[in-house]
């Protein structure tokens, strides 16, 4: 349910509604545009509540929203989220490229591919020091000396970092090193680390469960939301199909479908939606094509000797192709946004 304030409507008004939701056992969370103040009411709502609320001073309409997420919908929210970090703005309308190894592995490998992608126009810097695993005996990454590497590259090259926590219990420690906390696919639906998360002052990027639904992976966005975090942005990363050629299989479909059900920014990992590196590109340029806010990109200086995801990282050269393709499909689309 959300309550759609009138225009004119005071502070006082205001604190009488979220007033009246609190003494119901209900949350309000306020949203204020220049056009609209909407409240959008979080919790066990029940049929009186509307009447109750449509006569309280201030407040032109009560609508029910039917869908289970509530604070990642449009209808809570029709203006886009943009996320900041550093200059950057995720969901602004540039597409915004965060590339870097899988794993960090050493200083060098991590230190050559920032400056890599950085000259190559990527605007964030990827890389894993808690890499979540299939196998207990691969390389699970480098902690906290990751992070340490991941805090010299981005001191170097000025690149805000985006990196993954696995755990709760990390939220703190990885929120000191990286501008934008990862949580990846098989902790998605992870709820004690989205409460964790929901509470920390980074923004955080969600990916897609292996097999969630766009409804399982909104009402994910909903935990980090309703404990304060208002900073989530979604990537699509491919889904378990019965294809096997691929890794996983991309979901194109994802962007425009999202697009239409919430305003929260969405990019595209087509490294680890293909698993295969000359699947990349393709992929790249086809969710730049549907509208994406920006690329998730794996890249390594040598994929062959990779400790993690070798086979669809991109090298140096490659990834500069691949900039340089995406921007000239970028211009094509912008345009036919301006004329739609
Ligand atoms: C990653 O981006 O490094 C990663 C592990 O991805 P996912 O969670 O999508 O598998
Ligand atoms: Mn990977």
């Amino acid at each position: 349910m959300i309550v759609v304030m009138q225009s004119d409507c005071g502070e006082k008004e205001i604190a009488r509604v979220q007033e009246h939701l609190e003494r119901k056992g209900l949350r309000g969370h306020l949203s204020r545009g220049a056009e609209r103040t909407v409240i959008g009411v979080v919790g066990q709502v029940f049929p009186e509540l509307q009447d109750e609320l449509e006569v309280l001073p201030g407040v032109r309409e009560v609508v029910r929203i039917s869908r289970p997420y509530k604070l990642a919908s449009v209808e809570f929210e029709p203006r886009p989220t943009v996320v900041h970090v550093g200059n950057v703005a995720i969901g602004g309308g540039e597409l915004v490229v965060m590339a870097g190894p899988c794993a960090v592995e050493t200083e060098e490998q991590l230190l050559s591919t920032a400056r890599a992608v950085k000259a190559a126009g990527a605007q964030v810097l990827r890389g894993g020091a808690f890499k979540p695993r299939t196998s207990p005996y691969s390389f699970r990454g480098l902690g906290p000396d990751g992070l340490k590497m991941l805090a010299a590259a981005h001191q170097e090259t000025g690149l805000p970092i985006i990196t993954e926590v696995m755990a709760p219990q990390d939220v703190e420690l990885v929120s000191q090193y990286t501008d934008i906390l990862q949580i990846g696919a098989r902790n998605m639906q992870n709820f004690s680390l989205l409460d964790e998360v929901g509470k920390a002052r980074n923004p955080v990027m969600l990916k897609r469960g292996l097999s969630a639904t766009y409804e399982d992976w909104l009402l994910a966005a909903e935990y980090i939301l309703s404990g304060g975090n208002r900073q989530v942005i979604l990537c699509e990363r491919g889904i378990r199909t019965f294809e096997t050629y691929t890794r996983n299989t991309f979901d194109i479909s994802a962007i425009p479908v999202l697009r239409k059900l919430t305003h929260l920014p969405i990019l595209a990992d087509p490294s680890h939606g293909t698993g295969k590196w000359h699947l990349v590109t393709p992929v790249a340029l086809a969710a730049t094509a549907a509208g994406a806010d920006g690329l998730l990109i794996e890249v390594h200086p040598n994929p062959d000797v990779a400790l993690c995801d070798g086979a669809q990282s991109l090298t140096f050269e490659n990834f500069e192709r691949l900039m340089r393709q995406v921007t000239a499909v970028r211009k094509v689309t912008a345009q036919m946004a301006v004329s739609r």
